[in-house]
């Protein structure tokens, strides 16, 4: 084993938002695409971007020049990164790479957004969070090459400014993990053959070798190699293949003749064992664990020529935390016999705002309870002072942080009596809504559907105008009253485009809500919304998640007014449109004193509220979407039972109040069924619309196959691209629908809401939609 040639710091975080404070990385990679700037002065941003984040840093007190400032910027995504620096580009974007085979930058957002009939890489969630990567393609055919010295470039660049930074990488072994194979890995026929990208580790690990020396050689002293994998039970290699893939990866990197020592870092959830045992094994010098998922792992052999990075302040939620726990947890990992302890996050803190003094206003009393990245940093750097100078040092800065916990405890708000009396006296059948069969019938005597009836997923288009109009109102330029009439104007625009398009369920079109948490979260107690706490959610698009600190109760409804209006327009049913539970609580971040199942009931009682005011008010057909019940479902398989005991019980907990005849239907936003199939039955909604128009209706026989009876409406539109789907591609979808699933229950929607689209591709695809459906019920035999 090499030893480190200099010593690991006492703490670091193991990455930092790179989007900016005030998303100045949006601004200009955003200003880049549409031809705004150009690419030097897009590099030119960046680079002044990322010398104010290594300042800013240094300046929180993270040494500058021992390595605990990681450099962790990236354009558009990590994954991406490294695949496109070890050269695995799709043949569709090879004649975008430069004379001498190097990956650019216009190749690099190229192959990350697409280019007229070259798809774009698939996108999907970086484990269990909000954030998504694009997803490498690696088949037998790839040639692994270093293609980019971006990372090393960035190294030089920060040692030209006084620093010397640990560069972040994601490492091989989950690169691979994650990357899907390329369509030369499938048979002539189409079909799914089982290639398995970690088949070419040994000959990516060359690459990687050399990326190391190139780092080493711009100054580096330690690399980060970021291998999340290692901790999922989730992905399709099992987590022995990916430990062993990780002993193998970390035996022939640690024998690199040039390279800087190397911290191996495994966030978001427990290691597993084997993977554990694996990096104890291997020569490298350092390896971070996540201690907030999952207690302090066993003694292993090898740990003592390590330092072992102890990620005791969580990286992904907005908390202040519990600091003497924290400290606590660090003394069981400094008995493991590692030569040397250091305090670290345990994620990357991309996935938090940058500073909750941007919030001015939050109320003073929430936010001593908040910690956002730059209070996370301080965190690090009180426990790692600790560290050097024993914990007398720190006893005034762990004291600051138990009150503040203390006070979060007995606050008015966090626990409300009211609240807590009604979900005390919850009982079994308030999770039931009675016999499917005589919910159909009861259901088809009032609504007077025809055949494969045709919906939207609830909203239309979010035009210019609807934007500037919500920001105006924002800012106290326009008026209630006249804000209100606007949407009025628009709900009723909707309205008639539908009745028009000859639609048979209509929806109001959403053009009230910000985002479909958020317009929730604002109406509801025991919610905060922030100012500036966006967070990256994929490439230069970012969220601004709300943060649910109390119990929560619906002071007055919230949705009704818009939904009646809308109704009193069209004899046709209007569907009413609520966010779910689950959904709620997936994309807000959420208080961690007490249970997700307990906090999850508590929105599930609010919106059972608003679906009995829907139903008093005429609404007969209600949505409850719940398109993150997927991504939420824990990595390791023994959390997912109990995860979804508690998901799916707070759905039928928020829909189950609904008459027999009030239709309730939900909206799923995706096509893998595999571990949820079970519980999106066990929802007991009367329509399940989900995501199908990418795969061409591949999931319908997965829905067949797994016996599902209820209402189906799979995606014949996808409304992730702004093609007008043919009548005839449409009917293809629908007439295998027909074949394989019950007629009565078949559904025709597009895969997913409306609010991205613009209206002239939106008008075309649902005329073609309403005229597909037509065919296939006059081909239906009388
Ligand atoms: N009702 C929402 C819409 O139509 C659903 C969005 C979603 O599933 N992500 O926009
Ligand atoms: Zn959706």
């Amino acid at each position: 084993m090499t030893d480190p040639r200099h010593p690991f710091p006492k703490g670091t975080i193991l990455g930092y938002p790179r989007i900016g404070r005030r998303r100045e990385l949006k601004r200009a990679v955003e200003a880049h695409w549409s031809g705004a700037i150009d690419a030097a002065a897009l590099e030119q941003s960046a680079a002044e971007l990322r010398r104010a984040t290594r300042e800013h840093l240094a300046a929180l007190g993270l040494g500058r020049d021992d390595s605990s400032i990681p450099e962790s910027f990236s354009f558009y995504d990590q994954v991406h990164d490294a695949a496109v620096a070890v050269g695995a580009l799709p043949e569709r974007f090879a004649g975008l790479r430069d004379a001498d085979g190097r990956i650019g930058l216009e190749a690099y957002f190229t192959a990350a957004r697409g280019a007229g009939e070259d798809a774009p890489l698939e996108m999907t969630k970086w484990f269990d969070t909000n954030y998504h990567y694009l997803v490498p393609e690696i088949g037998p055919e790839t040639v692994f090459a270093l293609s980019s010295d971006r990372f090393a470039r960035q190294v030089a660049e920060a040692k030209a400014d006084g620093f010397t930074v640990r560069p972040v990488v994601v490492g091989p072994v989950t690169l691979l993990a994650l990357a899907k194979a390329t369509d030369a890995a499938h048979s002539a026929d189409g079909r799914e053959e089982a290639f398995d990208p970690l088949e070419r580790l040994d000959d990516l690990l060359p690459v990687y070798a050399e990326l190391l020396a190139g780092l080493r050689a711009a100054g580096a002293e330690w690399v980060q190699l970021d291998e999340p994998a290692l901790v999922s039970e989730s992905l399709p290699a099992a987590p022995k293949r990916l430990a062993d893939a990780a002993a193998r990866a970390y035996a022939v990197l640690g024998a690199a003749a040039e390279r800087p020592a190397i911290l191996v870092a495994a966030g978001y959830a427990q290691l597993s064992e084997q993977a554990w045992s694996a990096l104890g094994a291997a020569p490298i010098e350092a390896i971070a664990v996540d201690l907030t998922r999952g207690g302090v792992p066993g003694v292993v052999d090898g740990l003592s020529g390590k330092t072992l990075v102890g990620g005791v302040v969580d990286g992904r939620n907005i908390w202040r935390g519990d600091l003497e726990g924290g400290w606590e947890t660090l003394s069981q990992l400094a008995a493991l016999g590692a030569a040397d302890i250091a305090v670290g996050t345990s994620t990357s803190l991309q996935h938090v705002p940058h500073d909750v003094a941007d919030e001015t206003a939050l109320d003073p009393r929430l936010a001593s309870w908040l910690a956002f990245a730059d209070q996370k940093v301080g965190q690090v750097v009180t426990l790692a002072t600790g560290l050097v100078r024993g914990r007398p040092a720190i006893a005034g800065a762990l004291g600051e942080a138990s009150a503040a916990l203390a006070d979060r405890r007995s606050a008015p708000g966090v626990r409300d009596g009211a609240v807590r009396g009604r979900a005390s006296r919850l009982e079994s059948r308030d999770f039931e809504r009675g016999d499917y069969d005589a919910r159909v019938a009861a259901q088809e005597a009032e609504l007077d559907l025809p055949l494969l009836p045709t919906t939207t997923i609830g909203s239309f288009p979010q035009t210019g105008d609807i934007r500037r109009a919500r920001a105006s109102h924002g800012r106290g330029e326009l008026a209630g009253t006249e804000y209100e009439r606007f949407l009025r104007d628009e709900i009723a625009r909707v309205v008639t485009l539908q009745e028009d398009i000859g639609l048979d369920v209509l929806v109001h079109g959403e053009a009230e809500r910000n985002d479909m948490v958020q317009y929730f979260a604002e109406h509801l107690d025991g919610f905060a919304v922030t100012e500036n706490g966006w967070v990256q959610s994929y490439g230069s698009r970012a969220t601004r998640p709300s943060i649910l600190w109390g119990d929560v109760s619906r002071p007055a409804p919230i949705t009704v007014a818009w939904s009646t209006f809308a109704q009193s327009l069209t004899d046709k049913p209007m569907k009413g449109m609520l966010t779910g539970p689950v959904t709620i609580l997936a994309w807000s971040f959420v208080r961690d004193d007490q249970p997700l199942g307990e906090t999850a009931n508590q929105v599930a009682l609010a919106l059972r509220d608003e679906i009995a005011d829907l139903e008093g008010a005429g609404i007969r057909v209600i949505q409850v979407d719940e398109p993150a019940l997927r991504e939420l479902l824990p990595l390791k398989r023994a959390d997912q039972p109990p995860y979804l005991e508690w998901s799916v019980g707070s759905f039928r907990l928020a829909t189950a109040g609904a008459a027999a005849s009030t239709q309730v239907h939900t909206h799923l936003c995706y096509s893998e069924f595999d571990a949820v199939i079970d519980a999106i039955a066990a929802l007991d909604a009367d329509v399940t619309s989900i995501e199908a128009a990418r795969s061409r209706g591949e999931v319908i026989g997965d829905i067949a196959s797994s016996g599902f009876a209820a209402g189906i409406g799979p995606g014949v539109y996808d409304i992730h691209s702004p093609r007008i789907p043919s009548v005839d591609e449409i009917t293809e979808l629908l007439d295998r629908a027909v074949a394989e699933l019950p007629l009565r229950r078949v559904w025709v929607n597009p895969d997913c809401g409306l609010k991205t689209r613009g209206y002239d591709e939106t008008v075309a695809s649902l005329r073609n939609l309403v005229a597909a459906a037509q065919t296939a019920r006059a081909a239906v035999p009388a």
